[in-house]
């Protein structure tokens, strides 16, 4: 038995490439479900592990992909049986363990979720990691406080896989979306997924000058961290809380904590890679009822696993729109 996976080899020289390979059903990594995967996608660390590996793989040849939904084709795992469909995000598969840019792979049953009634493996991986953890910011900022009709909510990075997502997820949801990015000619898509508001990149690309700011914002899914985050900070609400999921834009905060306490302001971190399984469920269902399939639609970018090593420079690159739909076979 074999499948096509998309490998990537790194030579003595250090160098990376990736080439779509046939590969033996033996060289699967152990695990004790193997998945028959339908569809897989493509998000911000898939651009690393695609090319250098930006520290996140630890031994080559290996097969990226943190993202895959399919059908189980055998199980050793009392909760799953063949034919079941399942979705896979996080847990490092794709960085230290072989992902699912392939047809197939094998990987742990606890790492599964059963695919949420009313979605398609398709639907699924045009969420993937970016959706999911848009989802997740939204419940935190939800958990916090957040309601419709308390103001502008503050999408950054608002063009990539998770600012569509959260975009469109808001909008849904009731709230006034206003939607950061540093490319004008998505403004139209924006407005599409229901942005009420475009913020040009560079108002919010200065460090802060002053630590507090007018107070403009009722909650904020920030996907670009960095200089812009500490500004964001400086513009919340009264209490209002921001959910940091990214760092687009850069790892450091050149901030103050003057927001926090002189605003009350809340900084909430989004992690989806190591979620407890009852969370992503919670998670996966709101996706199923919260997201308008339509706006999915509009986000969508079809891909085969041989346009990944491209894709894969362009995400780094900040020139991918939307999300990346990898049918696999
Ligand atoms: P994308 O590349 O699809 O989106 C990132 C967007 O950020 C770009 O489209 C661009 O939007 C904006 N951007 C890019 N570069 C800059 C810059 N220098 N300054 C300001 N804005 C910039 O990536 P994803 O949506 O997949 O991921 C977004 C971030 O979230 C990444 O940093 C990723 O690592 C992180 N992430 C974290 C997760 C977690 O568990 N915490 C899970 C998933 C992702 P525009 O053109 O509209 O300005």
């Amino acid at each position: 038995m074999t499948f096509r996976a998309l490998v990537v080899e790194k030579d003595e020289a250090g160098t990376t490439s990736a080439s779509v390979q046939v590969l033996e059903d033996s060289r699967l990594p152990d695990g004790d479900v193997t998945v028959a995967v339908e569809y897989s996608t493509l998000n911000y660390k898939d651009g690393l592990c695609l090319g250098s590996g930006g520290g996140l793989v630890r031994t080559y040849p290996h097969v990226p992909g943190i993202d895959f939904a399919g059908t189980v084709e055998t199980s050793d795992d009392p909760r799953y049986s063949p034919g079941d469909k399942v979705v896979l995000t996080g847990w490092r598969v794709g960085e230290t363990h072989w992902g699912g840019h392939a047809e197939k792979a094998r990987v742990r049953a606890d790492w599964l979720v059963p695919l949420p009634e009313g979605l398609t493996t398709r639907a699924a991986m045009a969420v993937g990691t970016a959706g999911f953890t848009a989802m997740l910011a939204v419940m935190a900022l939800e958990d916090h406080g957040l309601k419709p009709g308390t103001g502008e909510v503050l999408v950054t990075g608002a063009a990539g896989g998770v600012g569509s997502v959260a975009t469109a997820i808001l909008a849904h949801l009731g709230h006034e979306v206003a939607a950061v990015t540093g490319r004008p000619e998505q403004e139209d898509y924006l407005r599409g997924l229901g942005a009420s508001r475009i913020v040009p990149r560079t108002d919010l690309a200065e460090t802060v000058k002053r630590p507090l700011e007018a107070e403009t914002w009722a909650g904020c899914v920030d996907a670009v961290g960095g200089a812009m985050l500490a500004r964001v900070l400086g513009q919340m609400k009264y209490g209002a809380s921001v959910a940091a999921v990214g760092l687009a834009g850069g790892a450091g905060l050149p901030a103050t904590v003057i927001p926090f306490l002189l605003r009350g302001v809340n900084l909430l971190g989004i992690d989806s890679v190591m979620q407890p399984f009852d969370n992503r469920l919670r998670a996966w269902d709101r996706i199923a009822r919260d997201l308008p399939m339509d706006r999915v639609e509009a986000m969508i970018v079809p891909a085969t696993l041989a346009d990944l090593p491209d894709l894969g420079r362009a995400i780094l690159k900040g020139e991918v729109r939307g999300r990346v739909v990898v049918d696999v076979r």
